[in-house]
């Protein structure tokens, strides 16, 4: 497998990563079952070749499924890197013990690569690295030798990555970039510029659900898969150093291996699948949203650019499951009271396209002055499940 220098942390890093947020128990999974499934897995991906493990104190039972398998044996430490991730906390002390639970956790001395987890926002930002905060207990555990690199991972805005990159503060960068959604490239270019590692977080689920792709995207991709033209499209970037795949079995490697060991720029046949992919997103025609996000802020927090961007995906690559899977995230509105309800806060801001009050905020904001209101309301009879019934009408 190939691999990649990781940015000035100078780890050499497989540029495929286990990502262990789904060895967790599955639903009516019994401990023991769960406990054989995670260890297999983990096994399989460093005898696939991998050498580099991500998890978080947030993953659920993740981190004592990795120490379990360290316990007996499984797995070896040197045979892997190993990053944890801790969301910001308001105190080093806090940041500190936080840092602890999840070593004891997995039962390690030692953890290569430790990212703050989840900076999405400018007050996450200031929180991580003020004095007295996270970044003071990150100094003290380097010095200390229990961590050896330090980064952030983010679902937040493109301006907020960047900001957070112009602290100097961060050896890597954890992110969202697929040829799917490619808002965050101007991060990768920023994180370049600092020589730092770039991973990518999920490019199989969060770039499109890929492992369920609609016929229109399979043929569009022919002869590779939509999961290797994706994974062939990111690593024709030399910007981009490694990708986590969110194995939950051991069978689930063998669609990313070819791909892991084609280097290099895109060949004449893969510019050609990757210019039909361009075509079809050309066709979604006067419509189609350049997610420039100019359009914000709405007064009823409708992600606007967001909801825009999964219409695009539908419209151009029939790619409803996923357009539904996203969209169902965002705050939506209870039918019988109107309140708003769900979302997921700062991990994906905003709400669906049932807020709208035609307010007409938006509309002189957009360069390519689309009907926003009238462009929502389709989106959400596409995405929501409920084709042709417009809820608020
Ligand atoms: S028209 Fe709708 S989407 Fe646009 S700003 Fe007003 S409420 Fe928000
Ligand atoms: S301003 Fe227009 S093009 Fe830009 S994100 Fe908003 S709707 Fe899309």
């Amino acid at each position: 497998m190939l691999k990649r220098r990781f940015g000035r942390t100078e780890m050499n890093l497989t540029v495929l990563t286990f990502g262990a947020m789904r060895i967790p128990p599955e639903k009516d999974e019994t401990p023991e079952a769960n406990f054989e499934r995670a260890l297999a897995t983990l096994r399989r991906g460093l005898d696939v070749g991998i050498n580099h493990i991500e998890t978080a104190r947030g993953y659920g039972l993740s981190e004592e499924l990795i120490g379990k398998a360290l316990q007996q044996g499984v797995i070896k430490r040197d045979e892997f890197y190993l990053t944890t991730k801790i969301g910001p906390r308001e105190t080093a002390a806090e940041f500190d013990e936080a840092l602890r639970d999840s070593m004891g956790r997995m039962g390690v001395d030692y953890v290569d690569n430790l990212d703050i987890h989840g900076i999405n926002t400018p007050e996450l930002i200031t929180m991580s690295t003020s004095p007295g905060g996270c970044f003071d207990a990150v100094k003290t555990a380097i010095a200390d030798g229990r961590v050896g690199h330090i980064g952030f991972s983010t679902h937040g805005p493109v301006e907020v990555i960047v900001d957070a990159i112009e602290t100097n503060l961060f050896e890597s960068v954890n992110l969202h970039y697929y040829y799917m959604n490619q808002r965050n490239l101007r991060a990768v270019q920023a994180a370049t510029e600092k020589d730092m590692g770039v991973f990518i977080i999920s490019p199989t689920d969060k770039g499109g659900q890929l492992f369920n792709p609609s016929a229109k995207l399979k043929e569009l991709c022919s002869p590779y898969t939509p999961i290797e033209f994706n994974q062939r499209w990111l690593l024709s970037q030399p910007e981009v150093h490694t990708l986590s795949l969110g194995a939950a079995n051991p069978w689930e490697y063998d669609a990313h291996l070819k791909m892991a060991n084609v280097d290099g720029p895109l060949s004449a046949d893969e510019q050609i699948i990757l210019n039909r992919l361009d075509e079809a997103m050309s066709n979604v025609g006067i419509s189609f949203c350049s997610n420039c996000q100019a359009c914000l802020p709405c007064p009823e927090d409708v992600a606007i650019p967001e909801i825009l961007r999964l219409r695009n995906l539908v419209k151009a690559f029939d790619m409803v499951e996923f357009g539904k899977y996203r969209y169902k995230m965002l705050a939506y509105k209870e039918e019988e009271t109107g309140e708003r309800k769900g979302g997921i806060g700062h991990w994906l801001p905003g709400a669906q396209g049932t807020f709208c009050t035609d307010c007409g905020d938006c509309l002189p904001r957009c360069p390519l002055n689309l009907p926003i209101p009238e462009l929502l309301r389709e989106s959400h009879s596409l995405m929501s499940g409920e084709v042709g019934k417009r809820l608020w009408e």
